[in-house]
Formats: structure tokens, sequence, C-alpha cells
């Protein structure tokens, strides 16, 4: 049997789409996410096989590593952590509830923190291993409204980078794949109705209505996991061809 493969945020977007290509690709894999109600229907729905579901808040970190260690029983250590679990609520910092910036801190930059941590001390003994981060174009440069948004993913590259640097000696893999606008669920928890107009707005000038297919930020993750343990794609920055910035 193929690796362990560990995806965060595994119940829609990009991780659902992952979550499908690598167990069709033969990996056993471990879903985590909140619902997990949607967990399960993903599994039923795709006929998903030698797969884990754990409902997990991936900022729990006793919980992560709980979830981690049942799938390891089963399946052998990980061989790769996709943390992709995120969340963007933009806003204005004039008026924005401090709580949301808080959250997603919490989600994208210490949930990531903890799922490294858990992972990869294993991954160093064995000397192989891949840590693939999903961060965003709005870590590479900024756009309005997305101070605290990216303020997390910016994050995302720095921490990313400089463990990548710390683990590379014991030929451990650390990626990050920054997508543009795609869809997904991703703008569901924006409070702020003006700020979704416009986003929506401006995928519809820019892309004739429709983003990037989550589909391809799959394809992307498993083609990065299949090069060879010695090629480190470090950074994919993927966007639809007609996004503009
Ligand atoms: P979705 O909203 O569709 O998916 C987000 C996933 O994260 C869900 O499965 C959700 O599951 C999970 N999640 C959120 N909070 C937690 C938590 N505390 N614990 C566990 N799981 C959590 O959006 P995307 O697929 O777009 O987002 C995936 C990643 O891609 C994010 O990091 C996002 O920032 C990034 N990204 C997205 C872009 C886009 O345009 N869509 C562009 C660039 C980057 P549940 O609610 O069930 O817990």
């Amino acid at each position: 049997m193929k690796k362990l493969v560990v995806i965060t945020g595994a119940s829609s977007g990009f991780g659902k789409e992952m979550a499908i290509m690598f167990s069709k690709a033969g990996y056993p894999t471990l879903l985590l996410a909140r619902r997990i109600d949607m967990l399960n229907k993903l599994v039923e729905d795709n006929n998903l096989e030698n797969c884990m579901v754990s409902r997990v808040d991936v900022c729990n970190y006793q919980d992560f590593e709980k979830a981690i260690n049942e799938a390891e029983k089963k399946y052998g250590e990980v061989d790769l952590l996709i943390n992709n679990a995120g969340v963007m609520l933009l806003g204005d910092i004039e008026t924005q509830d401090p709580k949301e910036w808080q959250d997603m801190i919490n989600v994208n930059v210490v949930a990531v923190l903890n799922g490294m941590q858990i992972v990869i001390k294993q991954m160093k003994s064995r000397q192989s291993g891949t840590i693939i981060n999903i961060s965003s174009i709005a870590g590479r440069k900024t756009f309005g409204n997305h101070a605290a948004y990216c303020a997390t993913k910016f994050g995302v590259h720095a921490l990313t980078e400089t463990i990548r640097e710390s683990v590379a000696s014991s030929n451990v893999r650390c990626l990050v794949i920054a997508p543009g606008a795609a869809e997904t669920e991703l703008l569901g928890h924006i409070t702020n109705t003006e700020i979704v107009e416009g986003y929506k707005g401006w995928v519809d000038e820019t892309m004739g209505g429709s983003s990037l297919n989550a589909k391809e930020i799959a394809k992307s993750a498993l083609f990065m996991y299949e090069m060879p343990q010695e090629v480190s794609i470090r950074e994919v920055l993927i966007a639809h061809t007609r996004q503009d910035s």
C-alpha cells in the first residue's frame, strides 16, 4: 500500500478535490474537518477506499494529534500532510470585528504550525516526508480589505520557508501552493456583504464569472508530491489566466 496522506479542511473546496484525487491515486488518506457529515458524504459519494475521517478543529492541537496517531496505527507514518484548512474573513480593519482576524490567525497560521510540529519529528527521523501548506496569492501581494488575511498568508509563506531551510538537510520537503481566486465555499464566511459583492463583481468582470477550478489545485498538489523526494517544488503560484492582479 502507498503511504499515508493527511488532508485538513477536506469537507469542501480544495481539500475535498484533493481527497478525491489522492484517494483515487491509491493513497490511504486521513481527512479532517469540523463538518463530519460532509466528510462521510464525500467518502460515500465517491467510494473512497482506505480513507479515515475525523471531526477535528485543527486549532485544537490534542485533537489534531490524536486523529493522526490513530490513522498512523492503521496505515503507518504520515508521508504527506496538506495543511489546507483556512478561512478568509475579508474586512475593513476600521470596522471589522477583531474576533475575525483572531480566528484567521488561529486557523491559517497557528493550525499550520500545529500540523507541522505533529508530523515533522518522525519525517526527520525517517529522512523523508512532505508538507504542503496552502497559502494564497494574497500571501505574495496585497489586496484591498485583505489586511488580516494577507497577514496570515504572508505568514504561511514565511513559516514554510523558515522550516524548509531547517529541515532540508533531513530530506523533508516543505512546499507551498499559492492559488489565486477559485470556486470554493471560501467567500461564504465573509460577514461584510458589500465586500462579497465587490469580489464577485471582480470575478465576473475579469474572469467571465468563474474563477479557478479547485480540481487544478488538487492536480498541482499531486504533481508536486509525486516528484521524486529529492525534488522540491518549493512554491507554486497558480491563478486563472484572466486574473489580472
Ligand atoms: P472552503 O471554505 O471551501 O474550505 C475550507 C476548509 O477548511 C473546509 O473544509 C473547512 O471545513 C476547513 N476548516 C476551516 N476552519 C477549520 C478548522 N478550524 N478546523 C478544521 N477545518 C477547518 O475554502 P477553500 O477550499 O477555498 O480553502 C482552502 C484553502 O485554500 C484555505 O487555506 C484558503 O485560504 C486557501 N485559498 C483559497 C482560495 C480561493 O479563492 N478559494 C485562494 C487562495 C487560497 P469545516 O468547516 O468542515 O471545518
